[in-house]
């Protein structure tokens, strides 16, 4: 697999105290026990460890906005695994807790995506690292704040991120 992986100047955060960033999110059935057992899942063979953790918030829709509000986190994470290791086992979890994939951005009982990756900067077929909506979605930078409230993204804090978005729709629960 063809793969770019290189230091990317642009993402500075504290030194390594964790390896990965996860946004975990869901809108369907059971919210708030959703996120919890796909952390339960996502580190029960000890490969992935949990070193922070966002409060829970409840956001409303985005992109496809005519469904169900949504629970949001973040978990920081330390691994030895590759992004390719992670991302196969954040999939696993996704499927295993019955994930169905419908239309983009539509209902789903959780999404983990890999928000980042130490300071790596992926752009594989399958792999975009740092995510690359992150900026965008007010529902994963008020969470990812929780974890890493030093991080910047292409020279911006999450607070200059933040300013241009609603983040009235993100409310703790
Ligand atoms: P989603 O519908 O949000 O779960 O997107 C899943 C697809 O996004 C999968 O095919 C992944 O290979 C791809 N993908 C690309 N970059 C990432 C990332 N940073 N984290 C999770 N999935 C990613």
């Amino acid at each position: 697999m063809a793969k770019v992986e290189r230091e990317a100047a642009h993402l500075q955060g504290p030194a390594h105290a964790f390896d990965a960033i996860l946004g975990l999110g869901t809108n369907l059935g059971d919210r708030v026990h959703n996120i919890e057992e796909a952390i339960r899942r996502l580190t029960a063979d000890g490969s992935i460890r949990v070193v922070a953790r966002s409060k829970l918030y409840r956001s409303a829709p985005w992109g496809v906005t005519d469904q169900d509000w949504f629970v949001n986190a973040c978990v920081a994470v330390q691994t030895g695994l590759s992004p390719h290791a992670l991302l196969k086992q954040c999939q696993t979890v996704e499927n295993d807790m019955g994930r169905v994939r419908t239309r983009r951005w539509g209902p789903r009982i959780i999404d983990v995506d890999i928000l980042t990756f130490r300071d790596l900067e992926i752009a594989d077929s399958d792999l975009t690292v740092p995510h690359p909506l992150i900026a965008e979605r007010a529902f994963v930078l008020v969470p990812l704040k929780d974890v890493a409230p030093e991080l910047k993204l292409n020279g911006r804090t999450i607070d200059a991120m933040l300013e241009k978005l609603d983040s009235r729709e993100v409310q703790p629960i």
